[in-house]
């Protein structure tokens, strides 16, 4: 199917570096030397630059291991608040080139671009130069930017030419450049899935886009189709504008191991319910549906779709809808590769309706616990609070240093 070459743009701009981009932007006399961000205790290397990276250090090494291999770089405890003003300015400083931008992460954006070549009287190019000297003259750090016909492809681009370059990939381009991407570099695709598809010899995303799409639906369902239309240069994912909600919010993962131990699953789910209604309580949103599954070893996964009388964020709610899902989804001695939680049917929670007061009081006070929990988690450190259901998942990933009992899921 041939493709004119822009009937849609999206740029996926990601800062280089961005912590330790932040402190040499603020202290150039650091500018010559490796520089090595720590985490909140000084535990361990939360971002470093190209030169640390380069001597061996990754981020989540232990500090005194990372002293060891690089004893003369530069060892900085983390400064969120500051990073933040620097992602507010970078994000400033893309709103000016369109107004559709799509933060993702700290240092992360999306940019739809249609209608902005007219608008610059610039290729895209010019434009994708102009952003990057813009934000390096005024927020003193370096980004890399990949524009092309999808969020998926514009997202494997900006990693091409990395530190502070651009990669466009016109529709033209896409088959020659998929060919050169390992399909673990798709956004999506994890190790299970990676090593799913190399049974299938798909092993390049040039592989996966002209696989046959009967197959990618057998092998990853929706979510892998999504991704071979994206591939192939039809959006699927359009540019989220922050004045709406997600179409749906997950919270999943493997568990590193098969595994078919009832409580042991029960507790993943729970961890990630909580963080899940933690999220849309945060984001101000209420969910109608909830969909529970869980994945077998086969790589299949059996799901239960619970649709709530009123739209929640409520966790009484949302861990009782889990726990009934999983009664019906889970079997004994079967094994399971992961599990999670989708809610579905997202809306702000203003529209709430307001007719029983009980309930709304009843979320309310939801919310407020919700709330709570997420800035003693942001502040102590993730999983000080947990629910006691989760706690297996907690005690599995570094010990919370002192856990409050919250409410049990019976
Ligand atoms: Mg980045």
């Amino acid at each position: 199917m041939p493709l004119s070459d822009w009937p849609n743009a999206v740029a996926h701009v990601d800062a280089d570096c961005f912590f330790a981009a932040c402190e040499l932007a603020r202290s150039p006399k650091l500018r010559d030397r490796p520089v090595c961000v720590m985490s909140s205790q000084d535990a361990c290397i939360v971002a470093k630059t190209y030169d640390a990276k380069a001597a061996g250090i990754h981020t989540g090494m232990p500090v005194w291991e990372a002293k060891k291999l690089l004893p003369r770089a530069v060892y900085i405890p983390a400064d969120f608040t500051y990073y933040g003003q620097v992602s507010d300015k970078l994000f400033a400083i893309l709103a000016r080139f369109t107004p559709e931008v799509e933060v993702c992460s700290i240092d992360e954006a999306f940019l739809g671009l249609n209608g902005i070549r007219g608008l610059w009287r610039k290729n895209f190019s010019e434009i994708a130069d102009s952003i990057r000297t813009t934000v390096k003259n005024e927020a003193g750090i370096t980004v890399s930017i990949g524009i092309s016909l999808t969020k998926t492809l514009a997202k494997i681009a900006s990693d091409i030419h990395k530190p502070d370059g651009s990669m466009l990939i016109p529709g033209d381009d896409i088959p020659a450049f998929l060919a050169g991407v390992k399909i673990k570099n798709i956004p999506g695709i994890g190790r299970n899935r990676e090593a799913l598809l190399h049974k299938f010899h798909i092993f390049t995303a040039a592989d996966y886009s002209r696989a046959d799409p009967a197959l990618i639906q057998r092998l990853l369902g929706k979510s892998g189709m999504d991704l071979w239309h994206e591939l192939r240069g039809r959006p699927i994912f359009p540019v989220q504008l922050a004045n709406g909600p997600p179409k749906s919010m997950a919270r999943t993962a493997s568990f590193g191991q098969l595994s078919s131990q009832r409580d042991f699953i029960a507790a993943h789910l729970t961890h990630h319910t909580t963080r899940l209604v933690t999220e849309l309580v945060r984001k101000h949103y209420l969910a109608q549906g909830l969909s529970v599954f869980l994945t077998l070893k086969s790589f299949a996964s059996r799901a239960e779709e619970t649709r709530f009388g009123d739209p929640s964020a409520n966790i009484f709610d949302f861990s009782r809808a889990v726990r009934d899902a999983f009664a019906r989804l889970y079997r004994p001695g079967e094994l399971y590769r992961g599990c999670g939680v989708i809610a579905t049917e997202i809306r702000p929670s203003e529209e709430r309706s307001l007719d029983l007061f009980g309930k709304v009081d009843k979320d309310y006070r939801n919310e407020r616990l919700m709330a709570t929990v997420d800035t003693l988690n942001k502040k102590y450190g993730n999983h000080t609070v947990v629910m006691l259901a989760a706690q297996a998942v907690a005690k599995r990933k570094k010990g919370p240093r002192f856990r409050l009992p919250m409410f049990e899921v019976n």
